[in-house]
């Protein structure tokens, strides 16, 4: 049986102030008020699990226990099966430029480019959502957009490798859509659908 979330308040286990906002709109509608991970001065736990899954379940466990709320948490990134499934979980490592020590998404995208040559240009971005209670129950869904990676870059809209990634049945890249015709797609909105239709509709 699927839990509901039945609160008023929920903790989303992220510092990132601009990704709380985006789920205080989703949720908003549903009478949820959500709080920031950092605004609790919650500490962040090591995300050492091997799959979006396994993190998101890590981050929201850990800000479940600790604010003594229910928690929600995403880990998302890039996927490439031609290339063994990288940079996956690393997505966000995988930009780091050696030379600067700083992420670097034109770095991490010419690198991907790079390694790309003579293989299959097919790629999925993934996003993992976790919702924890502080008894430890976890209730995880996962959303995922189909297509391809270009070169050259297009487009300055989104974050990320949105410039390089062409969804399946579009003719222009996440970076180049406005941010209503990506969020409409997008693995983060999959997965939001399926989680606030199990969890958060009557
Ligand atoms: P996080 O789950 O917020 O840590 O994101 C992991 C990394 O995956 C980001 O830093 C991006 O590199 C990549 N990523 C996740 N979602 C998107 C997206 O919608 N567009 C572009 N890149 C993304």
């Amino acid at each position: 049986m699927v839990r509901k979330f039945n609160e008023k308040k929920l903790v989303v286990a992220s510092h990132n102030q601009g990704k709380v906002k985006e789920i205080n709109d989703l949720l908003g509608p549903y009478g949820v008020e959500a709080f920031s991970s950092k605004e609790l001065n919650l500490s962040e736990p090591i995300e050492d699990g091997e799959t979006f899954i396994a993190n998101a379940k890590i981050k929201a466990l850990s800000a479940a226990r600790e604010s003594n709320l229910v928690s929600l948490a995403d880990d998302s990134g890039l996927v490439v099966p031609s290339l063994g499934g990288i940079p996956g979980i690393h997505s966000a490592r995988y930009a780091i430029n050696p030379e600067t020590g700083e992420r670097d998404f034109k770095y991490g995208m010419r690198r991907l480019n790079d390694a790309l040559e003579n293989k299959d240009r097919a790629a999925y971005f993934a996003c993992a959502l976790s919702l924890a209670w502080p008894d430890g129950h976890v209730e995880t869904f996962e959303g995922h957009v189909d297509g391809i990676l270009v070169w050259p870059l297009k487009g300055l809209n989104g974050f990320g490798y949105d410039p390089m990634f062409q969804a399946t049945g579009y003719s222009q890249t996440f970076g180049e859509m406005n941010p209503e015709e990506k969020h409409g797609i997008s693995h983060r909105a999959n997965a939001f659908k399926k989680l606030i239709n199990a969890c958060f509709s009557t």
